[in-house]
């Protein structure tokens, strides 16, 4: 029985260099396609597993070659997928990516499978095999609250990451034990400018005013910021020479819920997290730029 349940996205990551973005009816060359597993959801589980926490993912990919390979890849990497489903009727979710010259992105969402995912899609699961539950907002709404109302009757921890950014019912704010938003997000919620930690603590603190239980904030290089009704902590980014931060998010999220489940404090597993989102800012690509414990092990010590 996994200790992580994740109910989210997955997706495959096309991505194209090129010297620079081509104007609307124009064609230009790029660089070979590179193919690379992504979807938060799917990020979120690898890096949890990475961590050595055992992780279970409820999903969709439509029927197609991306779809097999994602649901292959997550096998590799020890995520339980025997309740990822191929929707006959769909395609898999794609992100076509294309990266200029100055390492800018321009990108192109169709969510495939992952639009379809419905509240009876997560009914049948079972809640109280696990001990914690992670969301992210790249499958419908209703379907998320409806984990989240489920995993909390049966007792299960959740953890909710409202990205990509939208407002959010305040149900949906006060049932998880945790929210993680980045400053894009917990602007876009509570409708307020975040760019940087005296205004994030502002904005986290009206979150707990709608009933947040731990708001934890991450600030990219400014690291991550605890507001709850208890505390309030700032954790220090680690320091490294970043390449891509694709992902970091993810590599946070599951850092920081692997640690939890250790049993450590709040504070050490925001600051495990940092490491982890650090560690994946140095590599390219999503999936690929997840660090294993070792790696994280080496790196904090
Ligand atoms: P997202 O990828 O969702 O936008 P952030 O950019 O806030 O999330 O990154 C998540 C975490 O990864 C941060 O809290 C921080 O600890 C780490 N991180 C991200 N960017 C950097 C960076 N440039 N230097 C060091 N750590 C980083």
């Amino acid at each position: 029985m996994a200790d992580i349940l994740v109910i989210g996205s997955l997706n495959a990551d096309l991505v194209v260099r090129a010297p620079r973005f081509p104007k609307p009816g124009e064609t230009i060359s790029g660089e070979d396609l590179q193919i690379i597993p992504g979807g938060k959801g799917a990020n979120q589980a690898v890096a949890a597993a990475r961590q050595g926490a055992s992780v279970a993912m409820i999903g969709r990919v439509g029927n197609d070659s991306f779809g097999t390979e994602l649901i292959n890849n997550l096998k590799r990497n020890n995520v339980d997928t025997s309740h990822v489903q191929i929707d006959l009727q769909s395609a898999t979710g794609t992100a076509t990516i294309i990266v200029d010259s100055n390492g800018q992105n321009s990108i192109v969402l169709s969510p495939g499978g992952n639009g379809k995912m419905s509240p009876a899609d997560v009914t049948n699961a079972s809640f109280s095999d696990h001990k914690l539950l992670l969301l992210q907002l790249e499958i419908p709404i209703e379907t998320v609250f409806s984990a989240t109302q489920r995993a909390k009757e049966s007792g299960v921890r959740v953890l909710l990451n409202p990205a990509p950014a939208r407002s959010l019912p305040d149900e949906l704010i006060s049932l998880p034990d945790f929210i993680l938003p980045n400053e894009t997000e917990l602007s876009l919620m509570t409708n307020q400018p975040v760019n940087d930690i005296s205004s994030a603590e502002k904005a986290a603190k009206t979150l707990l005013e709608r009933g947040a239980q731990n708001v934890i904030v991450t600030l990219g290089a400014n690291g991550a910021l605890i507001v709850t009704t208890t505390q309030v902590t700032h954790v220090d980014a680690y320091k490294v020479d970043v390449i891509d931060t694709t992902a970091a998010g993810d590599a946070f999220i599951g850092g920081f819920a692997s640690a939890l489940l250790q049993d450590k404090s709040l504070e050490e597993a925001v600051r495990y997290g940092c490491a982890c989102g650090a560690l994946a800012a140095t590599k390219f690509g999503a999936q690929p730029s997840l660090p294993t414990r070792e790696e994280v092990e080496r790196f904090i010590t």
